[in-house]
């Protein structure tokens, strides 16, 4: 069973669970291909269903679906324990961790990564998160659910047919109230509404825009190429996001992933998809992080929280702008 400890010197929680590393890859060299083996067949391609748990859902016509969510075979939460804080001793403080661990198969084909996919297949992936989210917000308990997608190894896919994860949580996590925390702090209106017009106007940092969506190598971007997708349309939860706002969103993560694969080819990156808590009064603004893989965070950033950046956001941008996305 899982388990939460408090690490009392830095506040956060750490999930102690020795099911995900019971996973067949769990400490394979990071350099390794993400299927070590091949032999066996993929578990997310169509005809192999069987090797996953029933669908929690799928999108798409029967037998042909083109969205598939499961539940993950080694979940980091699960079960309807509540959030209970236990004392063990003055610094022995351990949680129940229930919640909802599933995955998300991007798409039917095995070459199917987020900026191969097709505008509509991405807006599919967005309305599944959304859904996903939607019913995790109905289940007691649960306060706060994360999705992900890792692409390649060296970002920690162990499944090379691309996907993502979706977790619901029964507290907010760190880094969560960490943004809360500097949204309120913000003087003025919504600290994200006011980055997009800004960027706009110093206009030298926008990868990509159109009517409804921003993306843009932050100003204070901590790791190479690293990129935020911001809706325009001003909202705390992803999961009320409008259709045609979560269609914009899929296809600019597909155009920007393209124009990424464009300039540097191939590289791991993860996808982070940051929604208020679900009963979190204001303010916050939805957004996706597309964090890239360049680099490994050494002693000095572990140590001080302090990112050197070592390509400037400035310059990112330019290389990714002149890129030609390839579908
Ligand atoms: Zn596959
Ligand atoms: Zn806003
Ligand atoms: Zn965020």
């Amino acid at each position: 069973m899982n388990q939460l400890r408090l690490d009392p010197l830095t506040g956060r929680w750490v999930a102690v669970s020795v099911e995900r590393g019971e996973r067949p890859s769990a400490f394979l060299p990071r350099s390794a291909s993400v299927q070590a083996d091949t032999s066996r067949p993929c578990p997310f391609c169509p005809g192999n269903e069987e090797s996953t748990p029933p669908a929690l859902e799928t999108y798409g016509s029967t037998g042909n679906w083109l969205v598939r969510v499961v539940p993950n075979l080694y979940p980091a939460f699960e079960g309807d324990q509540p959030f209970v804080v236990e004392h063990r001793g003055p610094v022995f403080t351990q949680a129940t961790a229930g919640g909802i661990h599933e995955v998300l198969v991007l798409s039917p084909d095995h070459q199917g990564s987020w900026d191969r996919i097709s505008d509509e297949q991405a807006g599919l992936v967005m309305a599944a998160i959304r859904d996903r989210i939607e019913e995790h917000a109905q289940v007691p308990g649960l306060r706060y659910s994360q999705a992900i997608v890792n692409a390649g190894r060296e970002a920690g896919a162990s499944v090379e047919h691309p996907h993502g994860q979706l977790l619901g949580m029964s507290f907010v996590p760190r880094e969560l109230a960490e943004e809360q925390a500097g949204f309120a702090r913000f003087a003025g209106r919504c600290l994200l509404c006011t980055t997009v017009d800004a960027e706009e106007d110093a206009k030298h940092r926008v990868v990509y825009a159109d009517e409804r969506v921003l993306v843009i190598c932050p100003f204070w971007s901590g790791t190479p190429f690293e990129m935020l997708v911001i809706p325009r349309v001003h909202g705390p939860h992803l999961h009320r996001a409008a259709p045609a706002d979560l269609v914009a969103i899929g296809r600019s993560l597909r155009t920007v992933l393209g124009q990424l694969r464009g300039s540097l080819g191939d590289v791991p990156y993860n996808l982070v998809f940051h929604s208020a808590p679900y009963r979190a009064p204001e303010p916050y603004h939805w957004h996706i992080h597309v964090w890239p893989k360049l680099t490994t965070q050494a002693g000095f950033e572990l140590g001080t929280g302090v990112l050197i950046n070592i390509v400037a956001p400035e310059q990112a941008t330019e290389e990714l702008r002149v890129a030609v996305s390839v579908p």
